[in-house]
């Protein structure tokens, strides 16, 4: 089974779209590692389109924020403004929807999915091999996939001949092998890339051979941008989609 592996939508639609068209007829099953909501204009759009695919998914920090399982004075004062906006705007089917959503899951035998992490699944960032190497402790699985920092990027498990965590930027030159190495994976973000690169960040699994292929997509991103200004959402949200950060 192939499955396709997304993180961190972030209520956009068009970088949806722009993954799902990429991606079309190379995956049987969606795989999403949370945060639907949270930051841009389309939730209901994108939950509903997520929903309408064979998938699963797990919750993140700004679908509980939305749900109020989360406090979000937690938040930026722009992640909270368009938190509160999204509380406002969601169906009741949708929130119902978030609502259903499991904070973490073992997979298919080699991978257990969290949002964050598997120590703290909805609010610790893995950002660093130090925190990835903690975090090795806290799955029996051989893989680990996570979202939530909206950075591409591979930790691997300290081992006999490398006995430290090491991070590595996933290459978007065709699939590869997972190897036996123990790994800490994250596909990067859908909907608010935040390592430079604005395009959406996306992966395919492919769960009978093991190998992981990383993608970087265009998006119309003025687009989306035109209705957040129309929504009135801060400026700085709006301006961060241009430059991935
Ligand atoms: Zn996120």
């Amino acid at each position: 089974m192939r499955c396709l592996l997304i993180s961190d939508i972030h209520s956009n639609l068009a970088a949806f779209k722009a993954v799902l068209d990429d991606a079309k007829g190379r995956y049987d099953k969606v795989w999403c590692l949370g945060d639907i909501v949270g930051y841009g204009p389309s939730p209901n759009e994108c939950i509903q389109l997520l929903a309408s695919l064979d998938h699963l998914c797990i919750a993140g920090n700004h679908d509980w924020a939305v749900l109020g399982k989360l406090d979000v004075d937690d938040f930026n004062p722009d992640a909270r403004h368009v938190s509160l906006w999204t509380r406002s705007a969601l169906t009741e089917g949708n929130q119902r929807y978030i609502e259903s959503l499991p904070v973490a899951l073992v997979q298919a035998e080699h991978f257990t999915l969290a949002h964050g992490s598997p120590r703290h699944p909805i609010w610790e960032y893995i950002l660093y091999p130090a925190v990835a190497q903690v975090n090795f402790g806290h799955f029996s699985t051989r893989y680990c996939l996570v979202g939530h920092t909206h950075s591409p990027v591979i930790f691997y498990a300290p081992n006999e001949t490398n006995g430290i965590c090491q991070a590595q930027v996933p290459s978007t030159n065709g699939p590869g092998p997972l190897g036996n190495r123990r790994l800490i994976l994250n596909p990067g973000s859908v909907g608010q890339p935040r390592d430079g690169d604005p395009r959406a960040s996306y992966g395919i699994l492919d769960l009978d051979t093991l190998t992981f292929e990383y993608r970087r997509i265009p998006y119309p991103i003025a687009d989306v941008q035109g209705q957040m200004e129309a929504l009135g959402f801060p400026t700085r949200l709006v301006n961060r989609l241009s430059f991935g950060w």
